[in-house]
């Protein structure tokens, strides 16, 4: 119950759409109920599925889907968890017969696999049971149903989830994409890329953090909190860190889930070793060479927002010219290829500087840099409004540019923005 009231507050489900279910350790089905107000949803509202395949008496009547639920469940052992809904943008996809090509960013990829795409069968028949098991028995985890919606599968509720959050952004991300150019995909040995670890020496730390570091991770916790509300942090590959001294820094774990994020699983990285009960995330050594190099540097993000992300799966840049909030804030934006952070942690260091704290990375969105943490995450709102408002633009029109002289204006008039450092 608890996924699907998730999804239905992301707003990736209408209220009387979408369905999950579960096979316990024991091997029974549970599924939600048919037709009930997913924000109204009881944990006594789900209905048990007995070893005759029916609902017991006294209950509710189990959601009309429940045979390709059955179907999955038996094709597939390694699945426990079944996730159904009609997201807006997935049902997009299934509309004009196509199935969102996770090819284009690492992380969704590394989630979900290759995403299947079934024909159209009548809801609730065994024949659309059918047509899904066969995905699903062929190794797909996720399954686009033509004129309808999707289907992920996982050994978890939470890996459910997160696969269907995961790509129904992505399949945002590619239809923003799509008014903008054509999206790149990677290859194989792109998709397979990660980040140099560092030694983490895992448990807590031994001794009590000094008054400063307790600050820093509430605060990292605070904005994390915020960016997720926001929704500007929410992927497995979203990264925030905040710098403590000069060989110190904060740094978000590896796979977090931001809506639970605590002060405690910040994981500490000093002089190249990390601390903590989290194995940090795989882009430390990426933050770690930003901070060494640039002293002005204090806090870095690394955000998958979806307009941001649009603009980092084509060859199309952000143009920060065309309002003064977007030129004064996010100042000029550097671009660096794909294989950059993992084979070049060092250059990459270099392109960005408190001059030019923003670079948009090749099919995966965008490093901010600051001078704290309000300064990156005020970056980040900007730079996705403004990524937003430069798609947009296009169904009405050219873009009219701000003229040279007024540009200039701005840049003395607010030199701190483009400061000396
Ligand atoms: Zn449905």
């Amino acid at each position: 119950m608890e996924t699907l009231s998730r999804v239905y507050q992301r707003g990736m489900t209408t209220a009387s759409g979408g369905n999950v279910s579960i096979l316990d350790e024991n091997g029974k089905l549970w599924i939600s109920p048919a037709r009930l107000d997913k924000g109204k949803l009881r944990p006594q509202d789900v209905v048990e599925i007995g070893n005759n395949g029916d609902a017991g008496e006294g209950q509710r009547q189990p959601s009309s889907e429940l045979p390709f639920h059955q179907a999955i469940y038996q094709v597939r052992p390694d699945i426990h968890c079944v996730l159904h809904a009609h997201p807006s943008a997935l049902v997009t996809f299934s509309i004009v017969e196509q199935a969102p090509d996770t090819r284009v960013m690492r992380h969704v990829y590394r989630l979900c696999g290759e995403v299947a795409f079934t024909k159209f069968r009548m809801p609730g028949s065994p024949e659309l049971g059918q047509e899904i098991a066969q995905a699903f028995a062929a190794g797909a985890n996720c399954v686009v149903l033509e004129n309808h919606g999707v289907v992920v599968g996982g050994a978890t509720p939470e890996i459910a989830y997160r696969r269907f959050e995961a790509l129904e952004r992505l399949s945002r991300i590619l239809i923003r994409a799509a008014a903008i150019g054509k999206p790149k995909a990677l290859n194989k040995q792109q998709l397979h890329r990660q980040g140099e670890a560092i030694p983490w020496e895992r448990g807590e730390q031994q001794a009590k953090p000094l008054l400063r570091e307790q600050e820093l991770r509430g605060e990292l916790c605070e904005f994390a909190r915020r960016g997720y509300e926001r929704n500007l942090l929410v992927t497995a590959a979203d990264v925030l860190s905040v710098r403590i001294d000069d060989a110190a820094f904060l740094i978000t774990p590896a796979a977090v889930d931001w809506r639970d994020l605590y002060a405690d699983d910040m994981t500490s990285v000093r002089s190249g070793i990390a601390y903590g009960r989290c194995e940090p995330s795989d882009a430390v050594t990426c933050h770690r060479a930003i901070y060494e190099t640039n002293p002005g540097i204090s806090a870095i993000a690394h955000a998958h927002p979806v307009n941001v992300s649009a603009f980092s799966l084509g060859d199309v840049p952000i143009e920060t010219d065309a309002f003064p909030e977007s030129l004064l804030v996010l100042r000029d934006i550097q671009q660096a290829p794909f294989e950059l952070p993992f084979e070049s942690p060092h250059e990459l260091a270099h392109l960005v500087s408190p001059k030019r704290p923003i670079a948009i990375l090749a099919n995966d969105g965008a490093l901010i840099t600051g001078k704290g943490l309000l300064d990156v995450f005020d970056r980040l709102e900007v730079l996705e409004a403004t990524a937003e408002t430069l798609i947009d633009s296009r169904a009405l029109g050219p873009i009219k540019t701000i003229n040279r002289e007024a540009i200039d204006f701005l840049r003395n008039a607010f030199p701190d923005a483009y400061g000396a450092n």
